[in-house]
């Protein structure tokens, strides 16, 4: 337990799995739900790895320590600082991994709950009942659990499990999501009611970095909000960013840094 990561051996042969909570360490359902799951869970095949990523900032109830370890994860990292040390021993868990679930949570108080992953964990994280997956993150935002999983031509999921004042739901769906990703593959014995409606789809398009003080939004902006086509969406210095028809928001922060995100837009599609 001293690296926070638990192996559970089934008896069969099966394959190997890792579940990841904490990425982010201020992000408390993922990491009770893997709580329960270390008590809980009756592996009968293959093994499961149950990871407190980001175990320093999880212990220090921050999201971070040093850096967003959600960004680390990218072959040949030569960091020097606390995430990026313990990215490297997560990758090297990972790449004898055939899958990957990684629960999250909105920092919002409030969220729609959703899935971010890449084409070919569509046909799992449909399985989950969330109303919304959120797809094309590898391409503007790298550096990700799910895309490092992606890029390996492996299944990487990751959950985002409500906001910071619905910790009950959250923890909630966090617990159904480890359950239906480990049904799926037959390591454990779980059925459930599989969801009867199709998730919507969201295409991320690109991430927006702040790039000067002098930053505002033109109104309050909610996630996977659409906007009207052609209104304005932020200013910043003497940029200013309008809506184009069908696009969409989401997470707003303007609070961000210089150089960092400060809203993502994207539009729905068609599976
Ligand atoms: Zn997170």
């Amino acid at each position: 337990m001293e690296n926070q990561i638990t192996k559970l051996a089934g008896k069969n042969l099966g394959p190997t799995l890792a579940i990841f909570a904490g990425v982010h360490g201020n992000e408390t359902a993922g990491v009770l739900a893997l709580d329960w799951a270390r008590d809980n869970l009756q592996v009968n095949s293959g093994t499961v790895y149950l990871v407190v990523a980001n175990a320093e900032a999880v212990a220090a109830g921050a999201r971070q320590i040093n850096k967003n370890l959600n960004r680390c994860f990218l072959a040949g990292n030569d960091g020097n600082a606390y995430e990026d040390s313990r990215v490297r021993e997560l990758m090297q868990l990972l790449d004898g991994c055939d899958a990957l679930l990684d629960l999250h949570a909105s920092t919002s108080d409030q969220s729609t709950p959703f899935v971010i992953c890449e084409p070919p964990s569509f046909t799992i994280a449909k399985l989950f009942g969330v109303p919304l997956i959120s797809t094309g993150w590898d391409a503007i935002e790298p550096g990700a659990t799910d895309g490092y999983m992606f890029r390996a031509g492996k299944i990487g999921i990751c959950v985002e499990c409500y906001g910071k004042a619905e910790l009950d739901a959250g923890v909630a769906l966090a617990k159904e999501s480890i359950l239906r990703f480990l049904a799926y593959f037959g390591v454990v014995d779980y059925s459930y009611q599989p969801p009867l409606r199709e998730p919507k789809l969201f295409c991320a398009q690109a991430a927006i970095r702040k790039q000067t003080d002098d930053f505002s939004f033109a109104r309050t902006f909610f996630d996977f909000e659409v906007l009207a086509p052609g209104e304005l969406i932020a200013t910043d210095g003497a940029q200013k960013y309008f809506a184009q028809p069908g696009q969409v928001l989401l997470f707003p922060d303007a609070k961000a840094k210089i150089g960092d995100e400060v809203f993502v837009l994207g539009r729905y599609e068609e599976f």
